[in-house]
């Protein structure tokens, strides 16, 4: 299935579009046509990744009318969630937005978080 989220439109100043392009390594996990899944630099849990969209979107508010897109991460979510092998036990999948949201890259990016006991509280 094509998308036309797996098209580049890098943000020159955005860590996450440097990551999609290979000017700054990670560690990947998966790729697709629309989605890329690095591990997280400063991993919360055993299993820490994030997955972003190719293009750059800020956050998910930018979602709002892109139910494809938002699909294709989610799935794509699920996917890592079953090449790191914590689809059995258990995973949290995360977004942050905004500033009460806790957000530190302006680059919309799924956490999946796994490989041990998560903690109940979200807030
Ligand atoms: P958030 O606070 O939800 O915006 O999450 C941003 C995440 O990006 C944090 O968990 C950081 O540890 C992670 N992060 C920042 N820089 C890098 C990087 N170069 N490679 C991988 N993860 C990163």
């Amino acid at each position: 299935m094509m998308c036309s989220a797996g098209s580049a439109a890098a943000h020159p100043d955005c860590l996450f579009c440097k990551i999609v392009a290979g000017d700054i390594p990670s560690d990947q996990v998966y790729t697709d046509d629309a989605v890329v899944a690095f591990r997280d630099i400063a991993p919360q849990a055993p299993v820490h990744v994030l997955v972003v969209p190719r293009r750059h979107v800020s956050g998910i508010d930018d979602l709002r009318d892109e139910p494809e897109l938002a699909g294709r991460l989610l799935a794509a979510a699920a996917k890592v969630a079953r090449i790191e092998g914590v689809h059995e036990a258990g995973y949290r999948v995360a977004v942050n937005h905004g500033r009460h949201g806790a957000q530190s890259v302006g680059h919309v990016h799924l956490h999946v978080l796994g490989g041990r006991q998560l903690h109940g509280e979200l807030g």
